[in-house]
């Protein structure tokens, strides 16, 4: 790999908000011109990714676990866990919408969870392994993540779809709002992680202010 100078090697820092660049000095302060903070790399971001994440993973469990919706008719009431709503879906022939929720709602909140946990713990060991590839996945969780409403809104389709008969109650389950967590928590810690931190181990220089 090609070896580069960075901001913090060529002795400036960047304000995050308007790009005015500042001596390296004045990392911890404000910037003149907009008033954001200025930081060489985001405060404290492994320890604040690691709690969002560690939060957002232990919650996956009721979310997928506890129903998400009651439905009641006329014949009874059924409850429904995201999984159950995919199957009751598929065996009704609904093959693409059960194609689209099993993705919105189970695939891509693990990769997301997956890819952040593999960053934070290379990170966390200084691992110089393909700091390329870890930039570009956490690009593609950041820009999956910018969808996310996409998420809560199929599992708020799902709730609709599973049963519309004429006299049907839907009433939501806390496996919804654990659902709903997940997806905010995973945003928080996706925000939080400093992609930087990945190329320091490989730049070696040291960061602190
Ligand atoms: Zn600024």
């Amino acid at each position: 790999m090609k070896p580069v100078r960075t901001a913090a090697q060529a002795g400036v820092v960047e304000c995050p908000q308007c790009t005015a660049i500042f001596p390296r000095s004045r990392a911890g302060s404000a910037c003149t011109r907009c008033g954001a903070a200025l930081n060489l790399r985001k405060p404290d971001s492994l320890r604040r990714t690691w709690a969002f994440l560690l939060a957002a993973m232990v919650l996956y469990l009721p979310a997928n676990l506890l129903p998400i919706m009651t439905t009641g008719t006329l014949f009874g009431t059924q409850s429904n866990t995201i999984m159950s709503g995919v199957v009751y879906l598929w065996h009704d022939q609904s093959y693409f919408v059960a194609a689209v929720v099993f993705c919105a709602s189970i695939v891509i909140p693990i990769f997301k969870l997956a890819v952040l946990l593999m960053l934070v713990v290379t990170t966390q060991a200084r691992s110089t392994w393909r700091p390329l590839e870890r930039t570009r996945l956490y690009g593609m969780v950041e820009a999956v993540g910018r969808w996310s409403m996409v998420d809560v809104f199929v599992v708020a389709l799902l709730a609709s779809l599973v049963h519309l008969d004429a006299l049907a109650t839907v009433r939501p389950e806390p496996g919804a709002i654990a659902f709903g967590a997940v997806v905010v928590l995973t945003m928080l810690a996706s925000m939080s992680f400093d992609p930087r931190l990945i190329w320091d181990p490989v730049d070696v220089h040291d960061t602190k202010a």
